[in-house]
């Protein structure tokens, strides 16, 4: 047994960074969560660094004890050079060039990954999908991506954009995407897409629960009072959460039946609706793969939940040093 290394990662998403020191056998030794709203990377990056440093020294270790980073960045972005391009969420972060920063500023090597690829690490390292070979995470909230990991390695494409599953197309000529296709997946099945379609239909239907719920304000419907109006039993909102659960249903049968993995992992939805999401999903999953490659998986919620932000950049550092044949 080879002693474990010592790894930090960082989370850059719009509202918080996300700092994490853990042990590269899967302990987390230490986390810190940083103000990200519209702020300045001459700001944060180096507020990042001294709290990194300080999480080392509460920890007994220095940055000579590290032996990688792994930053998790959203896109779009540079992910060979290690630029933040233009982060959608963080107006004034413009080709940032972060991992140089980080490898400058800690005298280590470290990787950049886009944040639906570090989460599936994430959770194959720390949470649901420890153990597996083949295995496939999900982020399902505002919008859909996947991190997939396929023969004990994480699946980048050519271009990086592998597990961009939210924008397979589902619906030919079917509602608009903000990513320019139509009929995409995530228009049907993300959170921000059934808000706005819920709130354009329910514009005519002025007697609906979700209606009155928000007091007429239709701007305020969103998944969780989907959710409400599904559990209070109203027609609409019911036929309306049947579809997604069947759509969603049709896309993990296609998975299976390509990746035939042993564990699929649900993000938010999962964990945050528990049976309402799931029950549905597992009654039509039969219907859109084989009964051999619907046995070999497990289909459950993530573990790491709201903690994400503290694991995915070490994970991203694990599987950098995992990739370098080091681990
Ligand atoms: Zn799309």
């Amino acid at each position: 047994m080879t002693q474990p290394r010592y790894v930090i990662g960082y989370d850059v998403g719009g509202t918080k960074l996300g700092i994490g020191l853990a042990s590269t056998d899967g302990k987390l030794l230490g986390s810190a969560m940083l103000p990200n709203k519209d702020t300045y990377p001459e700001d944060v990056l180096p507020e990042a660094l001294r709290i990194s440093k300080q999480l080392l020294a509460d920890a007994g270790l220095s940055t000579k004890d590290l032996a990688a980073f792994g930053i998790s960045s959203p896109y779009p972005a540079d992910p060979v050079n290690g630029i933040m391009t233009a982060p959608t969420n963080n107006k004034f972060w413009r080709n940032v060039p972060i991992r140089k920063y980080f490898e400058d500023n800690l005298g280590i090597a470290g990787c950049f990954e886009n944040d639906a690829n570090c989460a599936a690490l994430a959770e194959w390292f720390f949470g649901a999908g420890r153990g597996c070979k083949d295995f496939i995470f999900l982020t399902m909230s505002t919008g859909i991506g996947a991190g997939i990991i396929a023969a004990d390695k994480l699946v980048r494409g050519k271009g990086f954009f592998a597990g961009e599953l939210g924008h397979m197309v589902v619906k030919p000529d079917g509602r608009y995407c903000n990513c320019g296709l139509r009929g995409c997946y995530e228009a049907y099945c993300g959170g921000r897409a059934i808000a706005m379609h819920l709130q354009a239909e329910l514009r005519t239907m002025p007697e609906n629960i979700m209606v009155k719920m928000v007091d007429g304000k239709l701007e305020d419907i969103d998944m969780i009072v989907f959710e409400k109006a599904v559990r209070a039993g109203d027609a609409y909102a019911m036929e309306q959460w049947d579809e997604m659960c069947r759509l969603n249903a049709q896309v993990f049968g296609g998975l299976l039946n390509t990746f035939n993995p042993e564990r699929l992992v649900l993000g938010t939805f999962a964990w945050a609706i528990g049976d309402l999401f799931m029950d549905p999903i597992r009654k039509y999953l039969p219907k859109y793969c084989w009964k051999q490659t619907l046995q070999d998986c497990e289909l459950v919620a993530g573990e790491l939940k709201r903690e994400m932000a503290a694991y995915a950049g070490p994970a991203a550092a694990i599987n950098f040093l995992k990739e370098k044949g080091e681990l």
